[in-house]
């Protein structure tokens, strides 16, 4: 391959450097892909394949893409997983000899995507980065994993540790990283929860030394002043390769990133992977998607920054009663005063994405239009402070005392931006008159040179007395004058032809091609000098990034506050009072999302009450159908919304703060995640029972529905004993079960309380009350609803003698129930009934006994007798 073009060696050269990404190679106005970047580009972005020049013979496959559209194609090979390297001319060809210089000047990847794709303005991007445990600096007290997670568009930065592989992947679940940094030779790599995120193997680690010494150089100040930060390893590890990472996408320094924050899972309520996506936070498991999930029915936020404060605040509920009640009171304040309400909601609608318009100017990813929008935006803000002045809420009082406006950053954009720029930067017209005393004088230059060329056509009208003649310009042959062929006579002989047209002659003389060296000269200084400024307003601006940032945040928070008033009124909440207790005590309770989507019928309001005193562990029976699992669930989210500062559904509601939720679904349930086998069910349930406290509230929907009736059963009794038993204070819980054998669990378990969700039936309909009612449901009822449904009679008479059998065991005279007794109560108390699982011989002698001899035919007998013989042999 000796006989390569220098542009291909020049290319392969700069190919080497990026073997794993798409190299997009400036060509003028277009970006080429070669070889194998072709194929897979051309398919992907159906362009056609063409080639470019031979190599030994054969044709170098070659797509190309015009440069001013390359935004959605480069978004579209990121959003199938690919890395595109982008490769400019460095150098001006104009000025140069020879091949021109190009380089990369940025890698597009999946998590650091600026403006190249629809970014969901309402969602953070993260990249997240994980260290795990290396033998140079672990000290066995370290947690085992080091995350940081950052969102370049905005320019947060977060680190954490966690302690086992489980706490790592719920925590990187709630994080939903568009891009994951692994270390090459950690062992994480096999974590298979990983593998639905776009993972990128990095080769080199970093030393604690060295990921020091990067997060000193770019925060500038010492980040282990920052306290979450000062004891990690692992975290400032994985925060330093992240950071690494970024700059060497970016090529650039991220100045935007100016802060780190550091965070410990406990500060927050804890919710892992499952539970966020049970309780359909932010999108629901059936279709992933936004609608139906609690964030759509919640946020009615106003700007980008607040709907992604939303969902963090969702994501990450507040385990403290003070700071609890500092954001209801915010809210509460805001709900009661629909005028301030009003203006603020309608201020904040005309605010742009300041977060993201900050990162794009320290990326030098901003136009001209971005730093008006930046403008428009701050001027709003005075307007946001003189509404709530006077706001009641020390919370609100506090972020609007602090909010700094920003007065000096819009200044500069209004003296140097024009009002109205072009979206191109390529012909100037970006910065205003006045400004720059220098770009005043090539303007005036420029324009007194058209003047001159309006008077140089009349002078030479005048000249040569042809009526006809014009000046024109065009871009190959600049200026011209014209005169039609038949004047062509009346030309005088300064004039120098230049072109020859069907029925003109074009000329120039020698004070025409000065001036026109002159304008054009003027006009490319013009834009150069544009630029140059332009650049220096930028840098302006980087150095007011943390501040425009921080007005973005308090912006945000006062969205997010106001449109969790907006909900409460618009959907009838309550402010939730909170305590230190344990009680949940919710009146008229109410599914946030399921109350918003029913039609046909209007929602039926619950109560209920939980603590670690009486009622501790709910066993909730009832037909399918009935409401169960959304009284679990609604429960649950009333809890969370309290917790993260929001009004809840409900008439009344008293919160004792939890900890954490922990949802666990049945296998048959769980449709949505399909491959959810009754394996994961139990190892999900041993991790309630391994790290539940009695602060925390455990949803468990029909437990057991994986495996066979008795097995199912039994395991559910078991684990619903054993969360009364944990640490003798047992843990909240909400219990639906179709077991209605579990309901005996309250005989002997003293905070084990029964209750059902009751059908009526009526003119043979079912009727579903929706109520949640004290006891046990009635036994008979899936029998009844068979029924109702048009089985025949003659199988529901079956089944119901079959049931009076399996019920031969019912409670004995000293109420104790017939399953469930351990060994050493079995002991010592020899007059134990026959358990359920000896119920079978019941049934066979009662099946034995019903044979009517007298009636029976030999064939009949016989046929009974094979059945007989094959119930004996499949239930042995
Ligand atoms: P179960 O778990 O008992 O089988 P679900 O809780 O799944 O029942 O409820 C089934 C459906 O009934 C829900 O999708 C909802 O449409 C409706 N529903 C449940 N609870 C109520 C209620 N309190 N008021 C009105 N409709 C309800
Ligand atoms: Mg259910």
């Amino acid at each position: 391959m000796n006989n390569l073009t220098p542009m291909l060696k020049q290319y392969m050269g700069i190919k080497a450097a990026y073997p794993d990404a798409i190299l997009f190679f400036r060509m003028g106005d277009f970006y080429e892909m070669f070889f194998d970047d072709a194929f897979t580009a051309s398919k992907i972005l159906g362009i056609t394949l063409t080639s470019r020049g031979k190599i030994d013979g054969e044709k170098v496959p070659m797509c190309g893409i015009p440069y001013h559209a390359a935004g959605n194609y480069i978004g579209k090979l990121v959003d199938n997983g690919l890395k595109v390297a982008i490769c400019e001319q460095v150098e001006d060809p104009k000025s140069t000899k020879g091949i021109v210089k190009r380089e990369v000047i940025r890698l597009v990847t999946p998590g650091s995507v600026i403006n190249e794709t629809d970014i969901d303005e309402k969602t953070n991007r993260y990249i997240a980065a994980i260290c795990q445990d290396s033998s140079n600096n672990a000290q066995k007290k370290d947690p085992a994993f080091g995350l940081a997670h950052a969102d370049l568009t905005t320019g947060q930065f977060f680190v954490t540790e966690l302690s086992s592989v489980s706490d790592l992947t719920d925590e990187i679940g709630k994080i939903d990283p568009a891009e994951v940094l692994v270390l090459k030779n950690g062992d994480i790599t096999g974590i298979k929860e990983l593998f639905r995120y776009h993972i990128e193997t990095i080769e080199d680690t970093l030393s604690l030394k060295d990921a020091e010494s990067i997060l000193k150089e770019h925060f500038k100040t010492d980040y282990s002043s920052v306290s979450e930060c000062s004891e990690m390893t692992n975290g400032i590890i994985a925060a330093g390769i992240l950071l690494r990472y970024i700059k060497n996408t970016q090529k650039t320094s991220p100045d935007h990133i100016d802060k780190i924050t550091g965070y410990r899972v406990g500060e927050f309520m804890i919710l892992d992977e499952t539970t966020c996506s049970h309780l359909e936070l932010l999108k629901t498991m059936r279709r992933q998607s936004k609608k139906g999930s609690l964030f759509q029915v919640i946020d009615k936020t106003m700007t980008p920054m607040g709907g992604r404060i939303l969902k963090r605040w969702i994501t990450y509920p507040l385990i403290n009663v003070e700071q609890i009640r500092r954001r209801l009171g915010a809210v509460a304040a805001m709900k009661d005063d629909p005028v301030t309400r009003e203006k603020t909601r309608e201020y904040l609608k005309d605010i742009y994405d300041m977060e993201r318009l900050n990162g794009r100017i320290a990326l030098g990813r901003a136009t001209p239009r971005d730093l008006l929008s930046l403008k428009a935006s701050i001027q709003k803000l005075p307007l946001i402070k003189e509404a709530l002045k006077d706001s009641v809420s020390e919370f609100i009082a506090d972020l609007i005392e602090k909010m700094d406006l920003l007065h000096d950053v819009a200044l500069t954009i209004e003296e140097a931006i024009h009002d109205d720029p072009p979206i191109s930067f390529k012909d100037g017209g970006i910065i205003k008159e006045g400004y720059n005393e220098e770009l005043d004088n090539l303007i005036s230059l420029s324009r007194n040179g058209k003047n001159w060329i309006t008077e140089f056509a009349a002078s030479e009208q005048e000249r040569t007395g042809i009526s006809s003649l014009k000046v024109g310009f065009n871009r190959i042959y600049g200026y011209y004058i014209e005169v039609s062929k038949a004047n062509v006579h009346l030309v005088p002989s300064d004039y120098i032809r230049k072109q020859t047209l069907v029925n003109a002659e074009r000329y120039v003389t020698e004070a025409l091609k000065n001036m026109e060296e002159t304008l054009v000269n003027a006009e490319e200084k013009r834009i150069s000098l544009e630029l140059e400024l332009f650049e220096d307003i930028r840098q302006k601006l980087i150095l007011q990034s943390h501040r425009i940032k921080n007005t973005a945040e308090t912006v945000g928070i006062i969205d997010v506050i106001s449109g969790l008033a907006e909900t409460a009124e618009a959907n009838n909440y309550v402010c939730p009072h909170v305590d230190n207790t344990c009680k949940l005590d919710i009146v008229e309770a109410r599914h946030p999302v399921i109350e918003q989507t029913i039609k046909d019928e209007a929602f039926v309001p619950n109560d209920i009450l939980v603590d670690d005193k009486k009622q501790q562990v709910l066993i909730i029976t009832g037909p399918n159908m009935a409401g169960k699992s959304t009284i679990l669930r609604q429960t649950a989210l009333i809890v969370l919304m309290a917790q993260m500062g929001s009004f809840v559904p409900a008439k009344k509601a008293a919160i004792g703060i939890t900890d954490r939720i922990f949802t666990r679904v049945g296998a048959m349930d769980d449709l949505t995640r399909g491959q959810s086998t009754f394996m994961v069910e139990m190892n999900e349930t041993a991790n309630i029972l391994r790290n539940a406290t009695p602060r925390s509230l455990a949803i468990l929907d029909e437990i057991g529905r994986g495996t066979s009736t008795y097995d199912g059963l039994s395991l559910a009794w078991a684990i619903a004993e054993a969360l009364h038993d944990l640490e003798d204070r047992g843990v909240r819980t909400l219990f639906a079960t179709h077991y209605h054998e579990l309901t005996e669990l309250a005989v002997t378990k003293p905070r084990v309380k029964n209750f059902n969700v009751a059908i009526r039936e009526w003119n043979d309909k079912i009727i579903f009350l929706r109520k949640l009612a004290p006891g046990a449901t009635s036994r008979s009822y899936g029998i009844e609803v068979a029924r109702i449904a048009g089985l025949p009679e003659t199988v529901i008479k079956r089944a119901k003698e079959v049931l009076e059998t399996l019920e031969g065991t019912a409670l004995d005279e000293s109420i104790r129930p017939h399953i469930g007794i351990s060994e050493t109560e079995n002991r010592d108390n020899n007059a134990t009934q026959l358990s359920l699982f000896d119920s079978k011989d019941i049934f066979l002698r009662d099946w034995i006994k019903g044979i009517d001899i007298n009636s029976i035919t030999p064939l009949e007998a016989l046929t009974e007798i094979s059945r007989l013989k094959e119930y004996i042999e499949t239930n042995s």
